[in-house]
């Protein structure tokens, strides 16, 4: 992979687009936004993202949609750091896998920037100018090339959630998916201590500290609506506080047709294959 590649693009920078929003725009600005939104060159680069995802992908094509960049950045996922391509539009970031740099993606995952929290992560090791992007579902950390890649996405990231919240008038999601601590970070037990990893005593994750935990450590299942209809693994500790009495989350209390609480899955691990990301 050429290194050129790695670069954030920036295609139209959001204060372009946040100009074009203002609640008294002059007819000027109103041009602009049309030019931008329903600017040739803006459908055609969002028909060549569609193109490379194949018919796998979504649709991404809707009115009032702007590419805003797009890039690779090194996601890190439960087994190591892999590269993946994303592309910033002013409400979602998608994501995907790399087969053909430039032409052909796969795994696509859209994320709507309303429920995204971003957080700087410091450096540290090989790892460097990296941040968090938090959702209720799913939360992980990713890494550009340079401290200035680093940035721009992050204040292009910031500016959009911001505008779409205030367009919403909805308030920032508080609560957001744990970030899971990569399987190399843990060769014992982040509870217990004791328990040391092997290809029998496997790693396990609690959905709701993210820590790498043993089977003994995690044997509970809890509600966490955002995550999944069905009880998912939590470590003792977080079952402890889920359930010690103080607070039960409101949605707990709801009840949903179908999904029953039931532990037949306990020792169901394809969830935690999470090779497509
Ligand atoms: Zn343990
Ligand atoms: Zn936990």
């Amino acid at each position: 992979m050429k290194e050129t590649h790695r670069f954030f693009r920036l295609i139209w920078t959001t204060t372009q687009i946040r100009a074009t929003k203002s609640y008294h725009r002059t007819p000027g600005e109103v041009k602009m936004v049309d030019r931008l939104a329903n600017s040739e060159a803006n459908s055609k680069r969002i028909a060549v993202v569609e193109s490379c995802f194949g018919a796998a992908g979504q649709p991404l094509a809707i009115p009032g949609r702007v590419l805003i960049g797009e890039g690779v950045l090194t996601k890190l996922c439960r087994k190591k750091p892999k590269s993946r391509q994303f592309f910033l539009f002013n409400d979602i970031l998608v994501y995907g896998n790399i087969v053909i740099q430039k032409k052909k993606y796969n795994k696509q995952h859209i994320i709507p920037l309303e429920s995204v929290t971003i957080d700087t992560v410091p450096d540290e090791g090989d790892l460097r100018n990296g941040w968090l992007i938090k959702t209720p579902t799913k939360s992980f950390a990713v890494y550009a090339a340079t401290a200035t890649e680093k940035s721009e996405w992050m204040n292009h990231i910031g500016r959009c959630v911001e505008e779409l919240l205030q367009k919403s008038g909805k308030a920032p999601i508080g609560e957001h998916a744990a970030v899971w601590v990569p399987d190399s970070e843990a060769s014992v037990c982040m509870r217990c201590q004791k328990v040391k990893f092997t290809p029998v005593s496997r790693r396990h994750h609690c959905r709701k500290c993210g820590f790498v935990v043993c089977g003994p450590c995690s044997d509970k299942r809890h509600l966490l609506p955002s995550q999944s209809s069905k009880p998912v693994r939590v470590c003792e500790y977080c079952y402890l506080q889920l359930t010690s009495g103080n607070h039960t989350p409101r949605s707990e209390c709801i009840s949903r047709p179908g999904s029953k609480f039931n532990n037949d899955n306990l020792t169901d691990e394809e969830e935690e294959d999470d090779s497509s990301d």
